[in-house]
């Protein structure tokens, strides 16, 4: 990765603070993330332990959530980590938002990894 972008956008950091990850329910998570954007337990900010715990939860995927604090996305330039708060960022609204009309199936991993496949390696080209 080659670049980091950190928030404390709203549905993001609602759901670093309720401590649930944000669920892999749009084809746009899937591709640019990489699947539901899991939460890294609490660290206080600007510590080396915040930075490492972010790094551990990051994985393979292009987004995690900071307990009680916020959102870091990452991408390949700063275009790209903007892109993974953003879409991050939208996906966590339209879960809220789909939670108060009854509820989402989260894509399988079989979608998810198509879909990112086709993301990295086909779209665009
Ligand atoms: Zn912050």
């Amino acid at each position: 990765m080659g670049a980091i972008v950190h928030t404390h956008s709203v549905y993001a950091t609602a759901f670093a603070v309720a401590g649930s990850p944000i669920p892999a329910i749009t084809e746009e998570i899937a591709q640019v993330i990489g699947g539901s954007v899991d939460h890294a337990p609490y660290a206080a900010c600007g510590t080396a332990e915040l930075g490492k715990l972010a790094v551990k939860w990051l994985g393979n995927k292009q987004a995690v959530l900071l307990a009680k604090h916020g959102l870091v996305g990452v991408g390949r330039d700063l275009k790209e980590a903007l892109l993974s708060c953003i879409i991050t960022e939208k996906t966590a609204q339209i879960a809220a938002i789909a939670q108060m009309l009854g509820g989402y199936r989260e894509l399988g991993p079989y979608e998810i990894r198509d879909l990112r496949d086709n993301y990295l390696n086909k779209y665009g080209q």
